[in-house]
């Protein structure tokens, strides 16, 4: 089975810098981790080619930054990395974002059988790339995916979440899925593949080596906008009740006495 695993970097924190004049993060200069649901894609693309045979490709769209986080995929157990950066990605919406992965699939890696994402990123919190890739691959896709059955024959059986409880699903390859905590258990990488990542060769290929249409990447071709992030204000209606434990709950009692709830 060749996997194609989709990997994203973001922010090791809440606390991020929003760029006010592309409503874009501002992701230079912080510490960045793996997305935690692609640590799940990661576990389970390593654990289908150890029981079916086959290769684990994982790519990342991101910063140069990124190259770090695809070293240590390699070191769990990942075959081949390519990072694809370039300034004319940057802003991209998860439109943008689907049509460069698939390029690289398709241009790179040619022959897939299945690709794996995380459910959502935990910054841009989409989930929107996992169905759109599929969709610009020509794949089928299955959402929520925490449990792989069976591959075999050109086909999957998974078993998917949903809101009643589960339901299992077969679906023919190649497709992709997008996996739910709880699939597996992330491996720590092993010396071996410590050193092994360490030599590893990860390409950066560019939207011109991808033969990217400047029309469908980055800010340009994204066919929505961010137009503002924001917390939100914190609006306190209450009263601080002050005193020690005994003196609040007096008052509580009071208060909840006099507009008539107990
Ligand atoms: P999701 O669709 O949530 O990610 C699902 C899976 O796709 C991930 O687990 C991972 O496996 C894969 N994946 C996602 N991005 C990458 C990548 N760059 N490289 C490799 N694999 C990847 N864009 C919109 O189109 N609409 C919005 O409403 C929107 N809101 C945003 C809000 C915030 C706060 C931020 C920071 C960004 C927002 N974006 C939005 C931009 C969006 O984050 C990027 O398009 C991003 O590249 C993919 O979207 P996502 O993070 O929502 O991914």
């Amino acid at each position: 089975m060749n996997i194609v695993v989709c990997l994203k970097q973001v922010p090791a924190t809440t606390e991020v810098k929003i760029d006010p004049q592309t409503n874009t993060l501002i992701r230079a200069g912080i510490k960045n981790i793996v997305n935690p649901y692609d640590t799940y894609a990661l576990e389970e693309a390593i654990r289908l080619k150890e029981r079916y045979g086959g290769t684990v490709t994982v790519i990342s769209m991101g910063p140069p930054q990124a190259e770090q986080m695809l070293r240590e995929a390699i070191a769990c157990g990942a075959d081949q990395a390519y990072l694809l950066s370039d300034r004319a990605f940057a802003g991209a919406d998860t439109l943008a974002t689907s049509y460069t992965l698939s390029l690289a699939i398709i241009r790179q890696v040619k022959e897939c059988d299945l690709v794996i994402c995380g459910k959502q990123s935990v910054d841009g919190d989409t989930g929107q790339v996992g169905p759109q890739l599929a969709q610009t691959l020509g794949f089928s896709f299955v959402s929520y995916v925490d449990n792989i059955e069976e591959v075999s024959s050109g086909k999957m059986r998974a078993r998917r979440m949903i809101d009643e409880g589960h339901e299992t699903v077969e679906t023919s390859l190649p497709a992709v899925i997008s996996v739910v905590k709880g699939l597996n258990v992330p491996r720590l990488p092993s010396l071996r593949g410590i050193m092994r990542a360490k030599n590893a060769v990860i390409p950066v290929l560019t939207a011109q080596q991808l033969d990217a249409d400047p029309q469908l990447i980055g800010l340009t071709g994204s066919a929505t906008k961010v137009v503002r992030i924001f917390s939100p204000e914190r609006v306190c209606r209450g009263e601080k009740l002050t005193g020690d434990a005994e003196a609040q709950v007096d008052c509580l009692i009071s208060k909840l006495r006099e507009s008539g709830i107990i």
